[in-house]
């Protein structure tokens, strides 16, 4: 069965999640780690988490996504930046290991201008740090529209990391269709070839989730802005063919269009068909 939710807001806790993915239809869902602009996060509340998992066992919800704040970039220039992202990084897998079996997502960041490459080295250095032996998450690489200087724009970038890492059954990739719409892979004319390139480059293996999103603009804009299902210059013709191929099946699918839970659950409901 087609896995597919939507990011939900982490602020009331992971039962309260759990209970609004099944309320719109869901049965998986993404959640910032913390405050998207970085900052601390707070406590974790175990009862809460242990409630969670009761729950979503009982409700067939698996295999849900969490989100890194997206301020964090591993390849700043400024230490002081990249020090700040290695102890989120590393924060936020220690508190994973209480969520057997999700997946922690994030934006490999933006170079800055030091070029490709060394951002590559930098954020592949920071992963050797954090991903330390005891550890079990699957760490994802989101797939960047190439926006400004963002890595992680073409998929060799994105094999350039995993290729640096010294754990590599940690890494993941996440596939989100606006970014790489925006970034000029067309799943509209050619999904087949786009998937065939990303197992060439990366390894369909590596796929581990999917960000389902229209885009606000056209192909290869290189500006990610999301735009609902069907409203944008993707479609929903092309959006239901990525979540019903074959060869995506079984992973999370997970909505991050401009929505209220109302509008998600209208958004699930089409793509399910
Ligand atoms: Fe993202
Ligand atoms: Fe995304
Ligand atoms: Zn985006």
């Amino acid at each position: 069965m087609l896995r597919i939710g939507c990011h939900l807001s982490s602020s009331k806790g992971f039962l309260h999640m759990g209970e609004e993915a099944v309320s719109i239809g869901a049965n998986t869902f993404q959640f910032f780690t913390r405050n998207p602009r970085g900052s601390r996060a707070k406590q974790l509340d175990l009862q809460d988490v242990r409630a969670y998992l009761d729950y979503a066992g009982a409700h067939g919800i698996g295999r849900i996504v969490a989100h890194a704040p997206y301020t964090l970039n591993p390849c700043s220039g400024d230490p002081k930046v990249r020090e700040f992202a290695r102890l989120t990084f590393a924060d936020d897998l220690e508190r994973m290991e209480y969520l057997p079996g999700a997946v922690y997502n994030f934006h490999p960041g933006s170079h800055v201008g030091q070029g490709a490459e060394k951002g590559i080295e930098l954020i592949a250095d920071l992963l050797n740090e954090v991903l330390r032996p005891e550890l079990h998450t699957k760490v994802l690489l989101e797939t960047m529209a190439g926006k400004g200087t963002e890595v992680g724009g073409r998929f060799e970038e994105l094999a350039g990391i995993i290729a640096r890492v010294e754990r590599k059954e940690c890494m993941g990739v996440c596939l989100d269709t606006c970014h790489v719409y925006d970034a000029g892979y067309d799943i509209v004319g050619d999904l087949d070839g786009v998937l065939a390139e990303f197992d060439r480059v990366i390894g369909l293996e590596r796929l581990q989730a999917v960000h389902v999103n229209d885009s606000k603009n056209p192909f290869q804009s290189h500006k990610d802005r999301h735009e609902r299902i069907g409203e944008g210059s993707i479609g929903l013709e092309a959006l239901y063919r990525v979540v019903h191929h074959p060869l995506l099946a079984d992973l999370p699918f997970c909505l991050e269009t401009p929505n209220e839970l109302d509008g998600y659950a209208r958004e699930i409901q089409m793509l399910r068909g």
